[in-house]
């Protein structure tokens, strides 16, 4: 009984820590692709500049209060905003259930997680995904597999240079044929900093993930476009789909998933051989 109520506590502990990084990643999702510092100013309304103090800017249950409105100028806050918080948060606890409540959730699946969830939005709104956080969380993943013990160095860098260097190729060869460019060297970096985190087999669920969800979306997106055309404009959810899909948030979901679900996937080929 004891036992159970504690491993509750930390539940909670983990989903408000996610929700609270949720509200850090929005201010990151905002502000690093137009290059602003992520810790000055502090938060304010990006409409009429007033400040957002500390009591306005509790995770979820702020948005609620305020309606999903500025205080100041009444301006809409985007609905966004509450829904990267709770999936941080959800993220988060099902991290810990994958991988039990030790430091190496802070040191290496938060961090791992956080990245992915600002990568997915600011590819999205932007079609960028920054160097800040692919690089920066490429260095810190072959950095950690020295001392992580659930994946070994040569498991992070191999990893990581498999990624690269299948997408690089897959870009080189793209561009040779066409003329123009498909894969991003944003989506280049991205694969790596993710086979980094999870190895060569992640790599290659990842891409192989990422390629059949994509792939589905880009023709159930295009269905959508022929039989609808004039419509289009307003129908499609902003930032998503101009010319192209961003492939970021492909490769994210194709990431996570490996990373809390991978085995469930590989056992029975494993078995099989
Ligand atoms: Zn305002």
């Amino acid at each position: 009984m004891l036992f159970e109520a504690s491993e509750l506590l930390i539940n909670v502990f983990v989903v408000v820590a996610g929700l609270f990084i949720g509200s850090f990643l929005n201010v990151v999702i905002y502000r690093v692709p137009r290059d602003e510092s992520i810790a000055f100013p502090g938060s304010h309304c990006p409409k009429c500049g007033g400040a957002i103090r500390f009591y306005e800017n509790i995770p979820v249950l702020s948005y609620l209060a305020l309606r999903g409105k500025c205080h100041h100028c009444k301006t809409s806050i985007p609905f966004r905003y509450p829904v990267v918080e709770l999936l941080t948060g959800l993220l988060f606890l099902a991290l810990k259930i994958r991988f039990g409540f030790s430091y190496w959730l802070f040191l290496k699946d938060f961090p791992f997680a956080a990245i992915l969830v600002a990568v997915t939005f600011i590819d999205l709104d932007h079609r960028i995904i920054p160097d800040r956080l692919s690089l920066g969380g490429l260095v810190w993943g072959l950095a950690l597999s020295f001392f992580d013990p659930s994946i070994t160095v040569i498991q992070s860098f191999s990893g990581a240079i498999a990624g690269f260097a299948f997408f690089y190729a897959i870009a080189w060869y793209y561009e040779w044929r066409t003329g123009k460019m498909g894969l991003g060297g944003g989506d280049i970096k991205l694969i790596a900093m993710i086979g980094a985190f999870i190895g060569p087999l992640g790599v290659l669920t990842t891409i192989f993930i990422s390629s059949i969800v994509g792939s589905v979306f880009g023709i159930v997106l295009a269905v959508r476009q022929k039989s609808r055309p004039s419509s289009l404009e307003g129908e499609v959810p902003e930032g998503l789909m101009k010319y192209s899909l961003p492939y970021g948030p492909f490769l994210v979901l194709g990431g996570l998933y490996y990373h809390l679900l991978g085995e469930i996937l590989w056992h029975p080929f494993m078995n099989l051989m």
